[in-house]
């Protein structure tokens, strides 16, 4: 691959099957007796939130304010992403092994669940940009100067990345990366969800992560 072109990756529904939040709150629920209703909300939020018809930021807070988080549902939730990493991705590899130099993740989940899952593809740390938690007597809350719990910081940090950006996402977030110039294109990843108002928006739609690598391979 190109040493100048950048991949920025999504990682909810895009490297992992699942969104990041559902499972979290799955596991921060348990037991409660109104789970079913506050997991059917997070839901909601997150739908609205990835087709762009509510901001970002206010999803994140709404969203998190709804569970009382503890480490031990990090722990949880990375065993259980680990063996929900998107199909084509574990068929591809290889790719990665290749090429991580190239690949960031920019994700609006956090990077305590997302750093050791995407190790396993020789993404380092330094390349994983997500929000992240402060730990207070055992109890989790969000990081508010992260940019990435901000509107818009997808972009902020996108902007930073000098070369010739792709980014590649299911979600809202994504294709507003390249609307702001800071990728020069957008792929729409729909192997694990489709969100059909941004297709019309992507310049490429993939099902399947080898249709990027072909994509990049025949030049652009
Ligand atoms: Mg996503």
């Amino acid at each position: 691959m190109d040493n100048k072109i950048n991949l920025i990756i999504d990682f909810d529904s895009t490297f992992i099957k699942l969104e990041t939040i559902e499972i979290l709150a799955d596991f921060a629920l348990e037991n409660k007796k109104n789970k079913k209703n506050i997991l059917d909300l997070i839901k909601k939020i997150t739908n609205k939130a990835m087709k762009g018809e509510i901001p970002f930021s206010d999803a994140l807070y709404e969203r998190i304010n709804l569970i009382n988080l503890k480490s031990k549902h990090i722990d949880l939730t990375i065993n259980y992403l680990m063996n929900h990493i998107t199909n084509s991705f574990i068929k591809n590899k290889k790719f990665f092994e290749l090429n991580h130099k190239n690949c960031f993740i920019i994700s609006g989940g956090f990077k305590e669940i997302i750093i050791p899952i995407v190790k396993n593809f020789n993404i380092s740390p330094n390349q994983v940009y997500a929000n992240s938690f402060i730990y207070k007597k055992n109890k989790l809350s969000l990081d508010k100067n992260n940019p990435l719990s901000k509107n818009n910081g997808k972009n902020i940090i996108a902007k930073n990345i000098p070369g010739y950006n792709i980014v590649i996402g299911d979600g809202f977030t994504d294709y507003e990366v390249k609307k702001n110039g800071n990728a020069k294109k957008f792929i729409q990843f729909t192997e694990n969800i489709d969100r059909k108002t941004l297709n019309a928006k992507a310049d490429l739609i993939c099902t399947d992560f080898k249709n990027v690598i072909d994509f990049i391979n025949n030049g652009i």
